[in-house]
């Protein structure tokens, strides 16, 4: 089994696979944004598809908060949010959920 780690950009700490991120990193975040993801996960359908995208966004808002605590850079934090909501944008376009391999999505 492997072991899942916190998905803040940089920070390699293990914590449950129900966890976005470690205890410390979530610590950091916002209680909106926190509030956000806790929303959004129970939106989620059983496959990766347009249900996700909500949580997508705002996983990714997450990451990139913390990221840029950590370390500042907002032209990485702009391309890094940027590419995430392109991802989020084309799972809401998704027509049909069999022809999609979760396993490229990380
Ligand atoms: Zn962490």
């Amino acid at each position: 089994m492997g072991e899942h780690h916190c998905h803040a950009l940089g920070c390699k700490a293990a914590c449950p696979p129900r966890w976005l991120m470690c205890r410390a990193c979530w610590s950091k975040l916002p209680a909106d944004l926190a509030a956000e993801v806790y929303r959004t996960v129970s939106l989620r359908g059983n496959v990766v598809d347009a249900t996700w995208a909500p949580w997508w966004r705002a996983q990714a808002k997450a990451i990139a908060y913390v990221a840029h605590l950590k370390e500042p850079n907002e032209a990485r934090r702009d391309a890094y949010l940027r590419k995430e909501m392109a991802f989020a944008d084309k799972l809401e376009s998704r027509v049909t959920e069999n022809t999609y391999d979760s396993g490229g999505v990380e």
